[in-house]
């Protein structure tokens, strides 16, 4: 499938992801393969709107009429008119798919539904940009997914060559789900699983602002990307939206998927160990093994420089919980980060358990499974550790 598109007079080339990340445009095409070509209408714009939402200011024209309540979700969610309209709305599926990346908050949404087939979106190179990111192995990762014995479907994508920064980077955190959103109606899909977990869900992580974020714009049911993938029939389930990136290293190294996780995109017969994703997960893994940390990296390595500036920064919850759990860790290279914190086992524990909220809001029928997982796994917060979740950065 190829996309193509123009901008309007009002658009402009640098534009917000929902997080408000600036993304800048490089081209204005992009395929997927691996798709059908007769999905319903609004499966089609809503994929497109996972890649030229940012760049997008007062209006959109898709190809083909969409529905009416997918105009409305749009523009209830960004203020912006789409059309044309004119065909009634796509009635939800009864499949939960995952979105599976292979890292280890995946392969932990995966195991809390054994049954549910795998979505791989695996980069490819752009015709016209060149892929400066050849170290970046998405074939090393594609082959892993093909292992897992799960049913799989690969979808292949230059869709992130679109952006001329961040790169390597998707315009929004959705578009990862642009293949699968082609695919929903072969898949009967009612659900998508993603791994974001507890801090990108509910604590503001990764790229985003780092408080407490019950209104998530991104991940929450009642947000604009929940509302509009909703209404286009696959809603978004976080699986583990409730649980630390502890609890889904845990997980995930329990899992009888523990041999195809992969977080790290470059190493080709293992993680690279010297990239900054590999640190941060060793931080982790060494928390939840209560070993010492295992790394070629030094206080001079530049992966570790944004750990040792004054926080707050992304993942500090999971800093935390590391520093008070890693013996030894004032012998190495997060010793400086020891100046920051104050954090013990205790004041840390509640990254230990699931935050109940996170289960309500996944949909009726996939609901009872994750309550049920979690409660034989995991185990939910205390009051008091709901209200660490609710006073997060605040
Ligand atoms: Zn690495």
């Amino acid at each position: 499938m190829e996309l193509t598109f123009r901008l309007d007079p009002e658009d402009e080339i640098t534009g917000k992801a929902s997080d408000d990340y600036p993304v800048k445009l490089a081209t204005n095409s992009c395929s997927i393969g691996g798709v059908p070509d007769d999905a319903h209408p609004d499966l089609f714009a809503l994929a497109a709107w996972t890649i030229v939402a940012p760049w997008t200011r007062k209006r959109i024209t898709f190809d083909r009429a969409i529905s009416p309540e997918l105009a409305q979700a749009i523009h209830d969610g960004w203020g912006i008119e789409a059309g044309p309209v004119g065909v009634e709305s796509r009635p939800a599926g009864s499949t939960l798919a995952i979105s599976y990346s292979g890292g280890a908050d995946s392969v932990a949404a995966a195991t809390m539904y054994p049954e549910a087939p795998f979505l791989h979106f695996r980069r490819v190179d752009h015709p016209r940009i060149p892929n400066r990111w050849t170290h970046y192995r998405s074939d090393v990762l594609a082959e892993l997914a093909t292992k897992t014995g799960r049913e799989l479907t690969t979808v292949t994508s230059d869709l992130e060559f679109t952006l001329a920064e961040p790169r390597p980077g998707y315009p929004e955190h959705h578009a990862v789900a642009a293949g699968a959103l082609l695919l929903a109606d072969r898949l009967n899909l009612g659900a998508l699983g993603f791994g974001y977990e507890l801090g990108s869900r509910w604590l503001g992580g990764d790229r985003y602002v780092g408080h407490y974020t019950p209104d998530n714009p991104m991940w929450a049911p009642h947000g604009a990307w929940g509302t509009l993938f909703a209404v286009a029939g696959v809603h978004i389930v976080l699986p583990v939206g409730g649980v630390s990136e502890a609890v889904t290293m845990r997980l995930a190294l329990q899992s009888d998927l523990k041999d195809k996780v992969r977080w790290c995109l470059r190493g080709t017969d293992g993680p690279c160990r010297t990239c900054g994703k590999c640190l941060y997960k060793e931080l982790i893994q060494a928390a939840v093994e209560r070993r010492p940390l295992n790394t070629p990296l030094t206080a001079q390595s530049k992966p570790a420089q944004k750990w040792l500036e004054q926080p707050p920064y992304g993942g500090q919850e999971m800093v935390e919980y590391g520093l008070a759990r890693i013996p030894g860790i004032e012998r190495t290279l997060f010793a400086k980060a020891l100046d920051y914190f104050e954090a013990t086992e205790e004041s840390t524990s509640w990254l230990d358990h699931c935050y109940p909220p996170a289960i309500d809001e996944i949909p009726a029928q996939w609901r009872d499974q994750a309550a049920a997982f979690i409660t034989a796994n995991v185990g939910f917060m205390t009051e008091a550790e709901i209200h660490r979740v609710e006073t997060w950065g605040l």
